[in-house]
């Protein structure tokens, strides 16, 4: 069947996710990411329009295999739990392994399959959580209709946690006229971590997204009252009048961060997948309260990769080349105000052919993997140096600052182990009945296992 808008459970489908996750690369384990053929008899994997944006945090990081530049040789400790492990001592290497290698499928890898649930793009998406290395997920409300109720929200978060039990699901209102100084007392009295601003019309199910952002001055002050994060999509819907196109408007927004942060000293808030230069310099340039989000696919991408594949397409578009490299230099830069979100959002196949097409990418199947490998091709640039990819950094990228922003406790203590060599990106994701295709971001190109410990 084909799963349309129309039918209840829609709004599952329409999920928009962030993945929170914690993720440890500790020992090499070489293991293969499914292949394609073999992801055709599994029913597990994504749905259309639910984006999700994945925080990988990923706290200790081994690999021993010989790699172009081992990742895995920082000599920090892991967080909580972790031995120290001899052995994970040294410089970067420089050796690329072949890119071919092991095909089996490991059976160490955390793989559910839901059964009893209607197959729907949630249904498929929620294993694909934990095979990209994520056990922590940040939910976005842009649900249709959008998440403005608390017993909304605590609903939803009931379905994921029966899809996926295995991963913690922080919930998130969507900033809304519905949402009063009440609704924040009562969201936060229910553990519902954030709330996430979409300014109107300028992404996927933004239709109910904000107008102006006065009228939710007194919701602000009661978030920063009850320590609730507010999330922000921060671009400015496109205006002819004003010059303002997808390749400005999240620069075009940052007076909007800027002026929130200052009425709002107090007030949590994360810049969600930053793509520009100037976002991350505003960013550095607010205090401790203000964080940013960084994608793995905008650590590929520039304005030359979208304008012509659909499968690179995606809100905010990925910007100059100059703006991918301020990017990468802040994943390696150890600096706690920018941590990682995936932003991974599964599109049907068929809506990224449209004449009219949508925008996401899906990158949550092998979103750890991704991160190292752009970081990778960030050293083969020459835009950072192999030396600055450390364990340490990157754990605090993919793990720990976003946890401690969130405040979030890593009850689960799971690590997860990224290896090479590893099988290619499928070519195509389809689930089990083949009524749901997805295109995954960066098909066909070669990336690391993950494993859980
Ligand atoms: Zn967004």
């Amino acid at each position: 069947m084909r799963a349309g808008g129309a039918e209840s459970g829609a709004t599952e489908r329409r999920a928009l996710i962030n993945y929170m996750t914690r993720t440890c690369i500790e020992a090499s384990k070489p293991m293969t990411i499914l292949a394609g053929t073999q992801w055709r008899a599994d029913p597990s994997f994504v749905e259309q329009n639910s984006g999700q944006a994945v925080y990988l945090f990923s706290p200790v990081y081994h690999t021993t295999q010989r790699r172009r530049h081992d990742l895995s040789t920082a000599t920090t400790q892991g967080s909580a739990g972790e031995a120290p492990r001899p052995g994970a001592t040294g410089g970067s290497r420089h050796a690329r392994p072949p890119t071919r290698g092991r095909n089996d499928r490991a059976s160490g890898v955390p793989f559910t399959s839901i059964q009893n649930v209607a197959d729907n793009m949630l249904t498929n998406t929620s294993p694909t959580i934990r095979r990209g290395g994520v056990n922590t997920v940040f939910v976005m409300p842009n649900l249709v209709p959008p998440i403005t109720t608390v017993k909304h929200c605590l609903a939803y978060k009931e379905t994921l946690e029966s899809l996926e039990p295995n991963v913690t699901f922080l919930m998130s209102l969507y900033l809304h006229p519905n949402i009063s100084p009440e609704t924040v007392i009562e969201a936060k009295r229910a553990g519902i971590a954030g709330i996430k601003s979409y300014p109107h019309g300028v992404t996927t199910h933004s239709d109910h997204g904000v107008m102006s952002y006065e009228h939710f001055y007194p919701v602000f002050e009661e978030m920063e009252r009850q320590d609730m994060v507010l999330n922000l999509h921060g671009e400015l819907p496109p205006s002819a009048g004003k010059d303002i196109t997808v390749l400005n408007a999240e620069e075009a927004f940052l007076p909007t961060l800027l002026d929130l942060h200052q009425r709002f000293p107090k007030l949590r808030i994360i810049l969600e997948h930053c793509t520009s230069a100037a976002a991350i310099e505003a960013v550095k340039s607010c205090g401790p309260t203000v964080a940013a989000t960084i994608t793995a696919h905008h650590l590929f991408l520039i304005v030359d990769d979208w304008a012509g594949d659909p499968h690179a397409f995606c809100k905010p578009v990925a910007k100059l080349p100059s703006d991918r490299r301020a990017l990468l230099k802040t994943v390696v830069s150890g600096d706690s105000k920018f941590f990682f979100g995936t932003d991974s959002a599964p599109h049907r196949a068929e809506t990224k052919r449209a004449d009219r097409v949508a925008a996401g990418v899906f990158t949550q199947p092998h979103a750890v993997g991704f991160v190292i490998d752009a970081l990778e091709q960030g050293v083969e640039m020459g835009v950072i140096k192999a030396e600055d990819v450390t364990k340490e950094k990157l754990e605090n990228f993919l793990s720990e600052f976003g946890r401690s922003f969130y405040k979030v406790e890593d009850t689960r203590k799971e690590r997860i182990v990224l290896s090479r060599p590893s099988d290619a990106v499928e070519n195509l994701l389809r689930s089990a009945d083949g009524s749901v295709e997805v295109v995954p971001f960066r098909r066909a190109k070669m990336t690391w296992g993950v494993s859980w410990r």
